[in-house]
Parts: C-alpha cells; sequence; structure tokens
C-alpha cells in the first residue's frame, strides 16, 4: 500500500488502492485488457461494415471471432489467479477506437477508406502485442504458467493479424488507394 506523503511538483501521487507488487500490477494490466477486448468485440463490426474490400471485410469479421475468445482466454487467466473478472477503463483502446471512427469520417468510403481502416485497426494490434507482451514477461517471472500460456496464445493471434494486415495493405489496399 501507498504511504501517504507530499508529491513534489511533476510527480504523480499514488492512489489509495495503487500497486506495489508485480502481480498485483500485472492484474491491473488484465483487467485494462478485459475492458480493451470487450470493447473490440463491438467496434470490429463497424470497421468490417465501412470497408469495401471483400478481402478486409473477412479478416475484420475473422479477427472479431478471435477476439470474442480472447475476451474468453482473459477470463480463464483470471480465474487461474482465482480471481473475478473485471473490467477497468483502458483509456489508450478507449482513445484508439475514438480516432477509428474520426479517420472514417475523413475518407471516402472506397480504397482510401479500406487503407485508413487498416491502419487503425493496426495501430490497435500495435497496442494489444505491447501489452500481452509485457504482461507475458511478468506471468512468466512470476511463475503463473498458466496464465503465461492464455496470454501466449493470443499474443499469437495479435502477431499474426498484424502481419496479415500489412499483407493485405501491400498487395492490394494500398495500392487501390494510391
Ligand atoms: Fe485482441
Ligand atoms: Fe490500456
Ligand atoms: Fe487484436
Amino acid at each position: 500500500m501507498a504511504k501517504k506523503t507530499t508529491t513534489p511538483k511533476g510527480k504523480i501521487a499514488p492512489k489509495a488502492d495503487a500497486a506495489d507488487k508485480l502481480r498485483d500490477f500485472m492484474v491491473d494490466g488484465l483487467k485494462d485488457l478485459y475492458w480493451a477486448e470487450k470493447a473490440l468485440v463491438k467496434n470490429l463490426p463497424k470497421m468490417a461494415k465501412n470497408a469495401t474490400s471483400q478481402h478486409l471485410k473477412t479478416a475484420i469479421q475473422g479477427h472479431l471471432k478471435e477476439t470474442e475468445g480472447q475476451v474468453k482466454r482473459l477470463e480463464s487467466a483470471f480465474k487461474a489467479l482465482k480471481l473475478k473478472p473485471q473490467a477497468v477503463k483502458c483509456d489508450a483502446m478507449d482513445g484508439l477506437v475514438k480516432e477509428a471512427k474520426g479517420i472514417m469520417e475523413e475518407t471516402e468510403p472506397g480504397a482510401v477508406r479500406d487503407a485508413a481502416i487498416i491502419a487503425a485497426a493496426q495501430k490497435v494490434e500495435h497496442y494489444e502485442i505491447a501489452s500481452y507482451g509485457t504482461l507475458a514477461t511478468y506471468a512468466k517471472l512470476l511463475g503463473e504458467k498458466d496464465v503465461l500460456k492464455l496470454l501466449l496464445e493470443t499474443l499469437k493471434e495479435e502477431k499474426t493479424c498484424d502481419k496479415d494486415l500489412t499483407k493485405l495493405a501491400k498487395t492490394e489496399i494500398n495500392i487501390k488507394a494510391k
């Protein structure tokens, strides 16, 4: 538990329930991702709907199915830690989802909007890759093997999705948008 001290200017004062152990910080990360994945389950359909390329629609819909599984996997991770699943708002994903909506509004439907959707989707995937990668490192260090396994399964899906989007952009979408 954080001690109550005066905070020098520019330093962040910890909240009363601030994590002081890596395990607690890892759990905070799981809560953040649980919110983020659920936000994506809600928002990926909008991105698929606004895509013109059938390949892009299919890619997003496929990742939506994976994302539903990732939500379940996080629930299993909470269970492995003997905790109830809890979502805490991920400000970053909230922002990335808002930005995705913004860039769809700023692009004409067709190849340019498709390029914009890929750009937005890859920002999402990179955030997820960073988050799952970090939490997997913590889980390994803490000897949480079941959690580690679950996180690595999802990490692999996020990386594959990112690679597939790069390929789709380079071989089809960006060329059409040009
Ligand atoms: Fe995900
Ligand atoms: Fe977050
Ligand atoms: Fe993803």
